[in-house]
């Protein structure tokens, strides 16, 4: 089937001047893991047994699974050879000696603790710098930040720029911080009860929309004006790197790696979940400047992660890891990352699906109250587009919307979220091109059927994170 609005070519971009403009996936494909394909009417049934709920879903019966690109890449030959170079010793292993370089070298920080995930270092470093009266502000904490910083008794404030608040208006840096009001609020409560300033890139909400240099600096400046620690939320450093080369006036001849590093330089340490770009399926680091600091942070590690060396992964991971830092910074991978992306989003956008504009680093968020406009927002029009995605493709994809964050009034009655949203997130090296191809051509079929959808409702909930465990029913 061909579809209307995609291009002749796989992500030609307009600089380019050559007769060739196939952007082709930089890898070639040595071990697979076969997908195993199902029938509309076995995934009916699949859904009723999941109470059409995705989390509840078996991954063996997902054809394309789009639910987070958190753990999800594809490891290289080297790293997977790493893998059985790793050094398992309990302390001074040399597998942690490779990771703890690569990252030294590219966050410029002396102390580097490694953990077993990101939240593992989130908690350690908010929890000893947060407790009750404490405030932290970004750009958008991730939700592990908020739920970390809130645990220790303090207060999480988010302040986007405006335009990052608006999903249709374009904006070459969506994710940038509003540092006026940055300033109010260092003001308001006072220098002293601020345990941190989080700058995260890319900014995860919204699909992975880039922060600037230039607003990097002036948050730097602000901290440093104020005397206030910032931090660098990394998880997805090189992709936001890319973005500032091909955005940003005055990077254009610099590589992407300095680019991080001149990110990481205006910090005073950062915390990376090497989920994301660590091109790993599990791991996370904390990396600081103050020796202090760096002390009390590896005194708690020791106590819940593991020796400093360590840190609650194994050797075969941290050689991994020391490889995947590596490879997410050559320039093939982050063309055809970004790209590959773009590619979804901006075809959609052809297509006339309402999406969060620009396309992001990682993922691609539907506005699905606009898509489904039908649909009530009390019969969860998201959720009814995850179901419809996956019983039409077998594509399994989350709902960020009023069953992820709605609450109910004394009378029972829904208060929604403010959006509601489904985001398709893009594992890093899994798909292909073929892959998004038949992603477009089952969101053609459901625009050609949009009307017929129906709303769902929510038949069984927990009290807290409902999304996760929650029954639903089709509303008939
Ligand atoms: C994933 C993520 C985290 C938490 O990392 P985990 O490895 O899932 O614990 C923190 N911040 C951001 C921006 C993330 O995307």
């Amino acid at each position: 089937m061909k579809i209307a609005g995609l291009p002749e070519v796989y992500l030609g971009t307009k600089k380019n001047t050559m007769a060739i403009k196939t952007i082709i996936e930089p890898f070639r494909i040595k071990m697979v893991e076969p997908i195993r394909m199902s029938s509309e009417e076995e995934r009916i049934e699949y859904l009723e047994m999941a109470h059409y709920n995705p989390f509840l879903l078996k991954s063996e019966n997902v054809i394309i699974d789009l639910l987070t690109d958190s753990g999800t890449s594809a490891m290289s030959a080297k790293q997977w050879g790493g893998v059985m170079e790793g050094d398992e010793s309990y302390a001074g292993s040399r597998s942690w000696m490779k990771m703890e370089d690569e990252i030294r070298e590219q966050t410029g920080c002396e102390f580097i603790l490694p953990t077993h995930q990101g939240r593992a270092g989130e908690r350690i470093l908010y929890g000893h710098l947060g407790g009750p009266g404490k405030v932290f502000i970004s750009n958008t904490h991730f939700d592990t930040t908020r739920a970390n910083i809130e645990f220790s008794g303090s207060t999480a404030f988010d302040i986007p720029i405006d335009e990052g608040k608006k999903p249709s208006v374009e904006h070459p840096f969506k994710g940038n911080m509003d540092v006026d009001k940055l300033e109010e609020l260092i003001t308001q409560h006072k220098p002293l009860n601020i345990g941190a300033v989080i700058l995260t890139v890319t900014n995860n909400s919204g699909g992975g929309q880039p922060v600037s240099m230039a607003n990097a600096r002036d948050v730097a400046e602000i901290c440093k004006k104020y005397e206030i620690l910032f931090v660098l939320d990394s998880c997805r450093i090189a992709e936001n790197a890319y973005f500032i080369k091909h955005r940003e006036e005055g990077f254009e001849n610099h590589t992407y790696k300095d680019i991080a590093k001149e990110m990481y330089r205006l910090t005073d340490g950062a915390v990376m979940s090497l989920k994301k770009d660590g091109l790993v399926n599990m791991g996370g680091f904390i990396a600081l400047k103050d020796p202090e600091l760096a002390e009390a942070c590896k005194n708690l590690l020791i106590i819940t992660e593991g020796f400093a060396t360590y840190g609650g992964l194994s050797g075969r991971d941290m050689e991994a890891i020391a490889q995947g830092l590596k490879e997410v910074f050559r320039p093939d991978y982050l063309k055809y990352r970004i790209k590959s992306t773009g590619f979804l989003g901006d075809n959609l956008h052809k297509m006339g699906v309402p999406i969060m504009r620009p396309t992001g680093g990682h993922a691609v968020y539907i506005d699905a109250k606009a898509f489904y406009s039908h649909l009530p927002v009390n019969q969860y029009p998201g959720q009814a587009l995850v179901l419809d995605l996956y019983r039409k493709g077998g594509i399994r994809a989350v709902e960020i919307g009023s069953v992820m964050f709605g609450k109910y009034d004394e009378n029972g009655n829904l208060i929604p979220s403010p959006m509601e949203l489904v985001r398709l997130a893009m594992p890093r090296r899994v798909y292909t091109q073929s892959h998004v191809e038949y992603i477009l051509e089952v969101f053609q079929e459901l625009i050609n059927e949009k009307d017929k959808t129906k709303g769902v409702k929510i038949v069984k909930e927990p009290k807290f994170l409902r999304h996760f465990t929650s029954h639903f029913e089709i509303i008939e």
